[in-house]
C-alpha cells in the first residue's frame, strides 16, 4: 500500500495560541483572561427566544443565504447606523461566525500570487486564510504604542498585485479603532484602484469614549470594493454560538455565496429566528459600548496596583499591558510563567506577528464578571 503523507497547505501552521492558553489555564486552574469570551451569562431572554424557535418546530434548513427575516432586520439597523442601503435578498449572507466570513471572502477574492495587504499584530486567522488560497501576504506594523496605521508605508507597499487590504476595527489584540482621517487616507489610496477591502467589524458595538465607528458601511466610495464582516458571538455575549454575516454589494456576494453554499450552505435556524426578533431590541446593542467600558474602566483602576502599564484600549473585549522594565522574559515565556505560578492566564502579543516581535506586551480580556477581575488582579499584584 502506498504511503499515505500530507502535503501540508500549512506547513508552518501550529494550533492557535487562544487553544494553547485555554488548555494551559484550564491545566493550572488558571484564571482565563486569555483567549475572548464572557464569563457571566449572556441575555437570558435571548436564550428564551432560541428554546421558543426550538419548540415551534424551527428546526430545519433556512435559506442558504440565512433567514429572510432576520437579513431585513439587519438591513434596517445598518441604515439606522451607517446611513447606508444594504439590499438584504442580494447583499447579506448570514455565516457560522466572523471568521467563516473572513475566510470565505478571502478565498473568492484571491488568485495564486495576489497580494493581500495586512497590519501586524493581526488577528492570527487572517494570514493562515491568505496562505491557504495562494495569496501572498503583504506584512505593515502597526506604529507602537499607538498601534495607529502609517498610510505612507502603505502607499507604498502598494503593487501592481495589490488585491486586498485588510482592516479590523475595533481592532484585536490592541483595542486600537480608525479615525476619520484614516478613512479619508484610505479613501485617497484605493481610489481608481481595483483593489477590494476586507473590513473585520466584529467589534463594531464594543466601542469606548464615546468614539464613532467608522464602519466601511458608512462610505459608499469604500462600500462599494469591501467585504464587512460580522459576529453576533461578540454583540450578545454568545461567543460559543458562532453566527455572523457578511455585508458586500450583490455582484462581490454573488460570488460569496458560491463559495458559502458548498462550504456550510445554511446556519443553525433556531438561533437565526431569536435574533431576528431580539436585533428589534436597540438597547442591546446601544448601551454594549459604555457598559464594556466600564469593565475596561474597572480592570484598569485595579490594575494600576501592580507593575504593569495600560497602553491605550478605545474599544474590543481586549487590553493590552507593557511590562517593559519589570522582566526581559519574553511574551510567550512570561504569559506561560503567569498562568503556571500566578494563575491568570493571558495572550502574548508576539504570536500576532509572523516575524519575530517582542514588545513585551500581553494581551487581558476584561470582559469578565468583576470578581473575576478582582481575583486576577489579587493575585497579578504579586508579581514584580
Ligand atoms: N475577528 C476578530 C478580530 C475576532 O476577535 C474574532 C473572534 N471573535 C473573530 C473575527 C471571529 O468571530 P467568530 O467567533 O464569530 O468567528
Ligand atoms: N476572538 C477571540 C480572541 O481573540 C477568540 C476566538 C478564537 O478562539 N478563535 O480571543
Amino acid at each position: 500500500m502506498p504511503s499515505l503523507s500530507i502535503h501540508s497547505k500549512l506547513p508552518l501552521v501550529g494550533t492557535t495560541i487562544f487553544t494553547r492558553m485555554s488548555v494551559l489555564a484550564a491545566e493550572h486552574n488558571a484564571i482565563n483572561l486569555g483567549q475572548g469570551f464572557p464569563d457571566f451569562m449572556m441575555n437570558a431572554g435571548l436564550i428564551g427566544l432560541v428554546n421558543d424557535a426550538m419548540k415551534k418546530g424551527n428546526n430545519q434548513y433556512v435559506h442558504m443565504n440565512g433567514l429572510a427575516l432576520l437579513r431585513e432586520r439587519l438591513a434596517e439597523k445598518i441604515e439606522n447606523l451607517y446611513a447606508a442601503t444594504v439590499h438584504p435578498d442580494t447583499e447579506i449572507t448570514i455565516t457560522p461566525g466572523g471568521t467563516y466570513a473572513i475566510y470565505t471572502a478571502l478565498t473568492t477574492i484571491l488568485q495564486p500570487g495576489d497580494e493581500v495587504i495586512v497590519f501586524e499584530p493581526a488577528y492570527d486567522s487572517y494570514i493562515p486564510n491568505i496562505l491557504i488560497n495562494g495569496g501572498v501576504p503583504v506584512l505593515i506594523p502597526l506604529s507602537y504604542p499607538s498601534y495607529s496605521i502609517n498610510w505612507q508605508l502603505v502607499k507604498k507597499s502598494i503593487t501592481p498585485k495589490t488585491k486586498m487590504i485588510m482592516l479590523n476595527s475595533p481592532h484585536n489584540p490592541t483595542g486600537m479603532v480608525l479615525s476619520s482621517d484614516d478613512i479619508e487616507q484610505l479613501r485617497s489610496i484605493v481610489r481608481d484602484t481595483g483593489i477590494f477591502i476586507l473590513s473585520d467589524e466584529v467589534y463594531e458595538h464594543l466601542i469606548f469614549d464615546d468614539l464613532p465607528h467608522e464602519s466601511m458601511l458608512r462610505y459608499p466610495d469604500l462600500r462599494e470594493r469591501s467585504f464587512v464582516c460580522f459576529s453576533f458571538g461578540k454583540t450578545y455575549h454568545c461567543t460559543g454560538w458562532k453566527l455572523g454575516y457578511c455585508v458586500a454589494p450583490d455582484a462581490l456576494m454573488k460570488e460569496f455565496r458560491k463559495v458559502h453554499q458548498f462550504n456550510c450552505f445554511s446556519c443553525n435556524s433556531p438561533v437565526q429566528f431569536a435574533l431576528a426578533n431580539f436585533i428589534q431590541q436597540k438597547e442591546q446593542y446601544l448601551h454594549l459600548g459604555a457598559a464594556v467600558q466600564q469593565k475596561r474602566d474597572f480592570f484598569q483602576l485595579l490594575m494600576q496596583q501592580t507593575k504593569f502599564k495600560a497602553l491605550p484600549s478605545h474599544g474590543s473585549y481586549f487590553q493590552l499591558y507593557s511590562y517593559a522594565g519589570i522582566s526581559e522574559e519574553t511574551e510567550m515565556e512570561l504569559a506561560i510563567r503567569l498562568t503556571k505560578e500566578y494563575k491568570v492566564a493571558t495572550i502574548p502579543v508576539s504570536v500576532f506577528y509572523s516575524k519575530e516581535k517582542d514588545d513585551k506586551v500581553l494581551r487581558f480580556c476584561f470582559v469578565k464578571k468583576e470578581a473575576t477581575l478582582e481575583e486576577a488582579v489579587n493575585r497579578l499584584i504579586k508579581f514584580s
